[in-house]
């Protein structure tokens, strides 16, 4: 036997990086995260503890005066922040969401406009490509931009906009040619002072109640011609590939969700006395533990693997697509059935809010939803699998 074997194991630095994460949320995000869902406000402490620990958008390469994580360590940053606080984990996680389409196809200059401010803290990003009447079926948005001299004129809505509100930057997606479908949408950065742009309605939502979900309203919104993100008629397709590289954090964040209920479910029946003993000595309670803990195992290899491969740019992005929906679809699916787990296990407690496994129950269930749901991931997977 070799101690020293390196293969199929995290980096001593992405360990060390767990550590940190964990240590910080626990101390500084953990005591808000039943506050914040109760009074469904933005989680403030949250992000100013992750922007002065430096992990509120670690994935931005230094260039930009980030701190340039890779894939994995970003991961282990949202697993660990929603491990106490799934609203919390939308913070570096929607700020990688935000920035990927500018990431993967903007210009140098507009990649100079927009990071270094997300990197600092200064400002958040959101991704806004889903409208009211266009969510699985994307490509038939209606929010039209056009050119008018050197501008872009936005109008329009959009729906569903995590951090709406709270983010600075949006990462728009808007038809500029209707007779082309998806090769006729394009990519834009709008900023939230520009003319013509107002945030709507906030959602009423079952879980991450301290993450804002908004309308965005465009009308004659306008914005400089270099905003525009890659060449007109890319959008879809950078919108697209976005989520490949994104939906491994999604995965993250349910993973996080889940432990955080093992963990809870493994503490509590250690205590609670049924029949003159700790309900942990009954084996019915042990094998539902070991479910969820095996499960809980399985995801996040899947989540660091499709993590590392969308690092290495590995396969191509339709072997991406396929193991990013994966692990986002199989993650998700965990993270439901383990919190639901956690609140059976916790009997009638269970189910009131004095402890947090109700919380991540319905946290969890947005993780089966957003980025494309559940039967999304399936057809992209059967997609990959057919081709
Ligand atoms: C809290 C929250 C935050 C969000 N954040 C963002 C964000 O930041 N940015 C953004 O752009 N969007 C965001 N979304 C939107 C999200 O991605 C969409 O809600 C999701 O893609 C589903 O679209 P829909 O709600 O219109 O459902 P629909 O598309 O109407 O789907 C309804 C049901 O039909 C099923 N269905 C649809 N088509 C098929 C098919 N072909 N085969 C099988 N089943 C199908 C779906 O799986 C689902 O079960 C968010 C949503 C929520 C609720």
């Amino acid at each position: 036997m070799d101690p020293s074997f390196e293969t199929y194991q995290l980096t001593d630095e992405h360990n060390a990086l767990r550590e940190a994460v964990r240590a910080m949320a626990e101390k500084e995000i953990a005591p808000y995260a039943a506050e914040c869902d109760e009074q469904e406000r933005f989680p403030r402490e949250a992000l100013d503890a992750l922007v002065k620990s430096g992990f509120a958008a670690v994935h931005v390469p230094e260039d930009y005066g980030g701190q340039g994580a890779d894939s994995v360590a970003t991961c282990i940053v949202i697993e660990e922040v929603a491990r106490v606080c799934g609203s919390s984990s939308l913070i570096p996680a929607v700020n990688k969401l935000g920035t990927m389409p500018i990431l993967l196809s903007a210009s140098e200059d507009l990649k100079q406009q927009v990071l270094p401010s997300i990197a600092s803290g200064e400002a958040m990003a959101s991704y806004a490509l889903s409208e009211r009447e266009a969510g699985s079926d994307a490509a038939s948005m209606k929010t039209r931009a056009r050119q008018y001299g050197d501008n872009w004129v936005l109008n329009g809505s959009k729906c569903w906009i995590t951090n709406g509100g709270e983010s600075s930057w949006y990462t728009v997606m808007a038809v500029t040619d209707p007779d082309k479908g998806a090769s006729g949408i394009s990519a834009f950065v709008v900023h939230a002072d520009d003319p013509g742009f107002e945030v709507g309605g906030k959602e009423k939502k079952l879980g991450i109640k301290g993450s804002p979900t908004t309308e965005l309203h465009f009308t004659d919104c306008t914005i400089p011609g270099d905003r525009i993100i890659g060449e007109p008629g890319t959008g879809f397709k950078t919108a697209l590939r976005t989520l490949d590289h994104t939906r491994p954090t999604i995965g993250a964040q349910a993973l996080g969700i889940a432990q955080g209920a093992l963990d809870a479910a493994t503490d509590y029946v250690k205590e609670r006395k049924q029949f003159g003993t700790a309900i942990a000595d009954f084996q019915g309670v042990q094998f539902m533990l070991a479910d969820m803990a095996m499960k809980i195992e399985a995801a996040r290899h899947m989540v660091y693997v499709a993590a590392a491969r969308a690092e290495r740019g590995e396969g191509g992005e339709g072997d991406l697509g396929f193991i990013s929906a994966a692990a986002k679809c199989y993650a998700s699916d965990v993270a439901m059935e383990v919190t639901t787990n956690a609140v059976q296990l916790f009997g009638g407690a269970g189910y009131t809010r004095d402890f947090p496994v109700e919380r991540m129950m319905r946290d969890a269930k947005i993780t089966q939803i957003y980025e494309g749901t559940n039967q999304i991931q399936r057809m992209v997977m059967a997609r990959s699998l057919l081709k």
